[in-house]
Formats: C-alpha cells, sequence, structure tokens
C-alpha cells in the first residue's frame, strides 16, 4: 500500500476532542500518533524562553535551526504526547493555557511553519499515521487518503478543556477559557498561511452531540469502508 493510503488526517478547533479521538484511533489502527499542536508549544516555549516577540519573524527565522523538537509518547500519568526540546523534557510546561496562546501567535509565522511542515512529512513518510492538528488535511498531507474535520460549538470546546486542564491540577476561569478559545480560533483560521479549515475532501463530524466512542467509530467505520472500497479492486489477482 502507498504510503498516503495509510495517512489519516484530523483537524479541527481547539477543544474539540483531536487529541483523545487521534490517539484511541491511532492504537486501534496500529499507527503512529502525530500532535502537531505539540510541536507548535514546543517551539513557542523556545521563543518563550529565549525573551523574542512571537511576532518577531526577522528574529525568529534564523533561530529555527537551533531547535531540535522530538515527540515522545504519552505518558501514563496524564496521555498527552511529550515532548523533547534541545534535550530537554518540557512535556508539562507545553501543556498550560498560556502556551497555548503562545503557540496560537507563532504558528502565524510563515517560517515556523515551513520548518514545522518539512519535520511533519518527513516523520510519515512509510505512512501509517494519525497526524492531528490545524492545517494536516489542507497543506502538510493534501494527498492522504482518510481526512476528518472535527468541530463543536465553542462553549461545550470550553467545557471540556476546563475539565482536561481540572485533571491536570490546572484551574482555570470557566468564562476566561471561553474568550482564549475564541481568540484562538480567531487566530488560527484567520491567517494568511495554513488557516484552520477543512479540506474539500474532509468529512466533517460534529462532536457536540456525539460521545467519544462514536466519534472514534464513525472515523474507523469510515477508514475501512475507503480502505475496502480503494484497496481491494486494485489489487493484484
Ligand atoms: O492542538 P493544540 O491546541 O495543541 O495547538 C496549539 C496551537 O498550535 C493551535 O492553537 C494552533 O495555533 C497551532 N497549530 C497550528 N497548526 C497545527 C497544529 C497546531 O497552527 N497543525
Amino acid at each position: 500500500m502507498l504510503p498516503h493510503q495509510q495517512i489519516i488526517t484530523i483537524d479541527g478547533p481547539s477543544g474539540v476532542g483531536k487529541s483523545s479521538v487521534s490517539r484511541r484511533v491511532a492504537s486501534k489502527l496500529g499507527y503512529t500518533y502525530l500532535d502537531t499542536g505539540a510541536m507548535y508549544r514546543g517551539v513557542g516555549l523556545f521563543f518563550y524562553r529565549s525573551g523574542i516577540e512571537v511576532d518577531d519573524e526577522a528574529k525568529i527565522a534564523p533561530r529555527l535551526k537551533e531547535i531540535d523538537i522530538l515527540l515522545i509518547p504519552p505518558t501514563s500519568t496524564n496521555g498527552d504526547v511529550g515532548v523533547i526540546l534541545n534535550g530537554e523534557d518540557v512535556s508539562a510546561q507545553i501543556r498550560t493555557p498560556e502556551m497555548a496562546m503562545i503557540a496560537s501567535k507563532i504558528s502565524a509565522l510563515p517560517c515556523v511553519r515551513s520548518f514545522l511542515t518539512d519535520i511533519q512529512r518527513k516523520l510519515a513518510q512509510s505512512g501509517k499515521i494519525v497526524a492531528e492538528g490545524r492545517d494536516m488535511g489542507t497543506v502538510v498531507f493534501p494527498q492522504a487518503a482518510h481526512k476528518f474535520f472535527l468541530d463543536a460549538d465553542a462553549r461545550e470546546r470550553c467545557s471540556r478543556r476546563v475539565i482536561q486542564l481540572r485533571e491536570k491540577g490546572i484551574e482555570v476561569d470557566g468564562e476566561e477559557m471561553l474568550e482564549m478559545i475564541r481568540e484562538r480560533d480567531r487566530n488560527d483560521s484567520r491567517r494568511a498561511v495554513a488557516p484552520l479549515k477543512k479540506a474539500d475532501d474532509a468529512q466533517l463530524i460534529n462532536t457536540t452531540v456525539l460521545t467519544f466512542e462514536q466519534v472514534c467509530e464513525e472515523i474507523l467505520s469510515a477508514v475501512a469502508r475507503k480502505a475496502g472500497s480503494t484497496v481491494h479492486p486494485a489489487e493484484p489477482k
């Protein structure tokens, strides 16, 4: 099977349930889960620590080559993909609401996007990947065989996020969280390069009214259906 036939893209706004769904789908299929948001958070942390304004492309572009970013499998304690940034485990530091905002700002820079897009494509070279993010189906893997776009009402996404953060011991105010989610939605969907949007050939799934199990089931059956209809007829006898 060609690598792109084994790439599943799952895009959507923050708090929509992409990470847990992607993780489950990947584990059911024995695929690798690629959390691209974690990469943007890692790059955001690097420049935040360097004291460089996250919109200062002239200062950021030449320093991207100093970044070595590695994803590590979810830990048993919190279930999130971890990040090793230049040899340091920054898995906990990147998961705060503040780092999410920084990631959202820095991700608008074309130099940062092309830096991470290259890494993401290399990681998916041999297929068998569930790639989760904002531009997986539109820009990074436009040739992917299986594309999904998850969406949900902003208030619903906000309450899910508040619960997730609380489970990690981070307390946040619900209204502030809602404002952050709306601001990230605006940043992500209005930026000039690789904005958050559904690929024309992606299947839209509204997770507001579905359970986690139902969303995973919907994706897994769509993948099985398509693989069945496209792969078998082409197989040599
Ligand atoms: O998915 P997560 O909330 O970890 O992503 C953090 C931020 O990284 C998002 O708000 C978005 O701005 C950015 N991002 C992106 N493209 C991706 C993944 C994440 O722009 N493929």
